[in-house]
């Protein structure tokens, strides 16, 4: 990178050593012109995407509104905070991974839809109900068949 001083291209690293537990690389430069020296910082850029809405308007990423979404449908259901927060970590990776800007409201739903349905098939139907709005009650029918389809087992085995 370009010494800050006098923009010269040509920097070395004089030494290089991890920081924040290993969530950066702090770096000592010297500038091979001025031989003035600098630090540096690299981390990795974990930002997640914005959401678009139905409306059209965005908003940032909120991970305390997904897991009170999840804790709403999985309300007095036998599933670990552990098991919760697994899933939300997971579609923090699938959003990071889409390398997107922005993700439509729809696509974080449908995450949030395979997530329930391998936790808890009850709080499935329940968010489901809800998040599809059923328009009427064969769509809603529709979608417990839909599930009921599913081979018994074919979820992960609890650990
Ligand atoms: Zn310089």
């Amino acid at each position: 990178m370009h010494c800050p001083f006098c923009t010269a291209e040509d920097t070395k690293v004089i030494d290089s050593r991890l920081v924040s537990d290993g969530a950066q690389v702090r770096r000592r430069r010297e500038c091979l012109s001025c031989h003035e020296r600098f630090t540096t910082y690299e981390a990795a850029e974990l930002v997640m995407p914005r959401v678009i809405k139905q409306n059209g308007s965005r908003e940032p990423f909120n991970e305390d509104k997904l897991r009170a979404g999840f804790l709403r449908a999985l309300e007095k259901r036998p599933v670990s905070v552990e098991a919760i927060e697994a899933e939300i970590s997971h579609i923090k990776q699938n959003l990071r991974a889409t390398g997107e800007r922005e993700i439509n409201s729809r696509v974080l739903g449908e995450l949030v839809m395979d997530s329930l349905k391998a936790l808890d098939k009850v709080a499935y139907v329940r968010f489901a109900s809800v998040y599809k709005s059923f328009e009427d009650i064969a769509e809603f029918q529709a979608a417990i068949e839909g599930l009921q389809a599913e081979p018994e087992g074919s979820s992960e085995p609890d650990a």
